[in-house]
């Protein structure tokens, strides 16, 4: 299994996700020129992307989609809350509604090369989602932009061979930054995002030995990547392999597959 996070935080978040024959892409909040040239210069074929999930409609996260869907003609998967509440969205984005499939949460979607299990995160777009898959044997669990932990992510982030965390902000830093008090509200709230402490203690908790874990959608603001990097070496067992992917890089992994 080969992925990259071509790109993270509020500048954009694109996934991508290769067993060596078939690909998804979960999220594109880049253009499709960027998408295409990191999958070429990772060797990933276009040709092989099957699918796209998207964790919800904020743009940063699906600014891309209507172009990538009129280019590689793929489905794109989204909740069918998401798909009933955010109409208006999707016009502004040109994101052509023929081409989307929702599933219920609950459901398990299979597309060609991977088993993904969605599932609901706490966030101000409705119908947003978190993802577990596998594939080529391997678990991959994917938890952005949520307020909070949802219930189900606890048991559907632990066994998992790869983790990728939303860690958006440090309190104090939010809390002493210049950032207006309604927007600070906005994101410690419910639906806001999740700061580094619960962020790490949710990797702690559900640590398995030998996993890649990998803390994204950091701030530009209110968190930093030294601040985040101290706290994982404090907190996270060893044995854990921890990246912070720092805002707008990218970080590519590469992890052998087993049989299924
Ligand atoms: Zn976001
Ligand atoms: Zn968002």
């Amino acid at each position: 299994m080969h992925y990259l996070v071509i790109t993270t935080g509020s500048c954009g978040n694109c996934y991508v996700f290769h067993n060596g024959k078939d690909s998804i892409i979960i999220d594109c909040g880049i253009t499709f020129t960027k998408l295409s040239r990191s999958l070429s210069e990772h060797g990933i074929p276009l040709d092989s992307v099957r699918a796209l999930f998207l964790t919800h409609l904020h743009p940063d996260h699906s600014k891309g989609v209507g172009v990538v869907q009129r280019k590689l003609g793929i489905p794109v998967y989204l909740s069918d809350i998401s798909l009933e509440m955010n109409e208006s969205v999707m016009i502004r984005q040109k994101i052509e509604t023929s081409g989307l499939v929702s599933y219920s949460f609950g459901e398990i979607v299979d597309v060609p090369g991977f088993s993904v299990v969605p599932f609901r995160t706490s966030h101000d777009s409705d119908g947003s989602a978190g993802y577990m898959f596998t594939s080529s044997g391997r678990r991959f669990f994917l938890m952005t932009d949520t307020g909070l932990i949802p219930d189900a992510a606890w048991e559907l982030a632990s066994g998992a061979d790869v983790k990728f965390i939303e860690s958006n902000y440090d309190e104090e830093m939010l809390e002493r930054g210049s950032y207006p008090a309604f927007l600070k509200k906005r994101i410690r709230g419910e639906y806001g995002h999740l700061p580094n402490s619960a962020a790490v203690d949710f990797a702690k908790r559900t640590a398995r030995h030998g996993e890649s874990l990998y803390f994204v959608h950091l701030s530009a603001n209110n968190n930093s990547p030294e601040v985040l990097r101290e706290l994982c070496r404090k907190e996270i067992p060893s044995g854990i392999f921890c990246t912070v992917c720092e805002r707008g890089g990218l970080s590519e992994g590469f992890i052998d597959g087993e049989e299924e």
